[in-house]
């Protein structure tokens, strides 16, 4: 996520290493930098030229009143001035009245249908909510299908009418539907188009005035850069949308939608969409991201993920098991999905502070675990309880069933050892300078 960015950035205030103290001629140069990289960025010209102007006047005003270095001043003031400049605070969802309604607009293949799934889920398993989703976009029979089927997969109903041709109808029904059934939120995916046009915005118009949502969530591709701001701004002088949805950032490298859609529209971005996988949603919140881009990671949320994963019972379950020393393969294998559940592996190495330029060219996915995961359930129900039955021929055996090598069979069973090993010295409290001693 905005890795070109990242370093553009970093470079920028490497020129002020060295310096004294931040003055108007020696920050010209790193000034000229971060506009150039937030134009490579695909922020908008006249964005760029403000916010480096402001940065320069803290710059200047900041310096005699603080003792640090001036790379670490122009950091902070850049990190500040990037979170203001996606909206300062973050911003939530309008979920009151019964059902809220919810109205999805955007254009054809920005994610809308995904978005939508994604949003109830959400609301299902952290809000404790009942929502139901609504196929409106009643021109492509393959986007009611596909709203079917993530409505199954998350196990929220969708509404449909097939044959129906007429969305506002179609959406006073499902609302209706939802007060008989007491959904009480309800989330109406739209028709979009490939490109801004007018059908398709008397349609949505039409929607909004016949339902009178609580929220119109303006779904867009972050990956378009600033066709992605232009788009939001056709889509806002027509419909006043309460907030931006950005898809896609996973894959956006340069985050010029990101930087540039709230100043345009003056409207928050609310979530995010990290990938194609329906957990793949992140509220948005802006200083957690002016340190991500900045590649100072993202400890909160990274703590945020584990403690929705953190299943306190097994943790203690498991302390108890590590301190007899009875941690076994089954075990291990737990421990794994707990940490494949948290998403994305390079994404969540990426959250620790300082790691994000160390992850980024690695080969780091859930396939990283793929060989570990293979020779264990390589094993049989005994050797995975109790790893000392393993013997050399046992060895040989898993090696081929789990198709890697004998080398990497004796890797894991001798990490798996030391793991061990270490967890029942930490777990009864033992010299923590023996353990490190130990472990060279
Ligand atoms: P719609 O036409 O606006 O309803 O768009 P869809 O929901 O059908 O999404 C279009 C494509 O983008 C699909 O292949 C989705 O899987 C993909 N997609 C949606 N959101 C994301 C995201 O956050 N990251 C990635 N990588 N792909 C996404």
């Amino acid at each position: 996520m905005f890795e070109n960015l990242s370093d553009r950035l970093e470079r920028s205030f490497q020129l002020l290493k060295g310096q004294g103290k931040i003055t108007e001629i020696n920050v010209a140069e790193t000034l000229k930098d971060i506009r150039r990289a937030l134009l490579d960025a695909d922020v908008n010209f006249k964005i760029a030229k403000t916010f480096t102007d402001d940065v320069k006047e803290k710059a200047l005003g900041q310096n005699v009143l603080t003792s640090v270095k001036p790379g670490q001043l122009m950091v902070k003031i850049v990190k500040d001035e990037l979170a203001e400049l996606m909206g300062g605070t973050s911003a939530d969802i309008d979920l009151t009245g019964s059902p809220s309604i919810i109205l999805m607009a955007g254009l054809q293949g920005s994610g809308k249908t995904t978005f939508s799934g994604k949003l109830a889920n959400l609301l299902k398993r952290k809000k404790g909510r009942h929502p139901l989703l609504v196929a409106g976009d009643v021109y492509r029979p393959a986007a009611i299908d596909q709203l079917k089927v993530l409505g199954e997969q998350i196990g929220v109903p969708v509404y449909t009418e097939e044959g129906n041709m007429d969305p506002v109808k179609i959406a006073q029904s499902a609302i209706k539907e939802a007060k008989r059934q007491g959904h009480d939120v309800v989330i109406i995916d739209t028709a979009g188009r490939l490109a801004v046009d007018e059908q398709m915005m008397k349609e949505i118009s039409a929607i909004k005035k016949a339902v009178n949502p609580n929220e119109i969530l303006f779904v867009v591709d972050s990956m378009t850069g600033q066709d992605a701001v232009n788009t939001a701004k056709e889509f806002n002088d027509r419909l006043d949308f309460n907030g931006v949805v950005l898809t896609k950032l996973d894959g956006d490298t340069r985050g010029g939608a990101a930087l540039s859609i709230r100043s345009v529209v003056t409207k928050p971005i609310k979530f995010v969409g990290t990938g194609e996988k329906l957990d793949a949603i992140d509220v948005f919140h802006p200083t957690r991201m002016a340190d991500r881009i900045l590649g100072m990671g993202d400890i909160v949320s990274l703590v945020e993920k584990a403690q929705e994963q953190y299943d306190e019972e097994e943790a203690r379950r498991l302390q108890k098991k590590l301190a007899k020393n009875t941690f076994n393969f089954n075990d291990f294998l737990k421990q794994i999905n707990q940490i494949k559940k948290m998403g994305d592996l390079k994404d969540v190495v990426s959250m620790i502070p300082g790691m994000g330029k160390a992850v980024k060219n690695m080969d780091l996915d859930d396939d990283a675990f793929k060989h570990i995961e293979a020779i264990i359930y390589s094993m049989t129900p005994a050797e995975r309880e109790d790893p000392a039955l393993i013997n050399g021929s046992r060895r040989k055996r898993i090696a081929t069933g789990s198709g890697t090598n004998i080398q990497e069979v004796n890797r894991l069973l001798k990490q798996f050892a030391e793991t061990r090993k270490m967890m029942k010295m930490v777990s009864q409290g033992k010299n923590i300078q023996r353990m490190m001693g130990g472990m060279k």
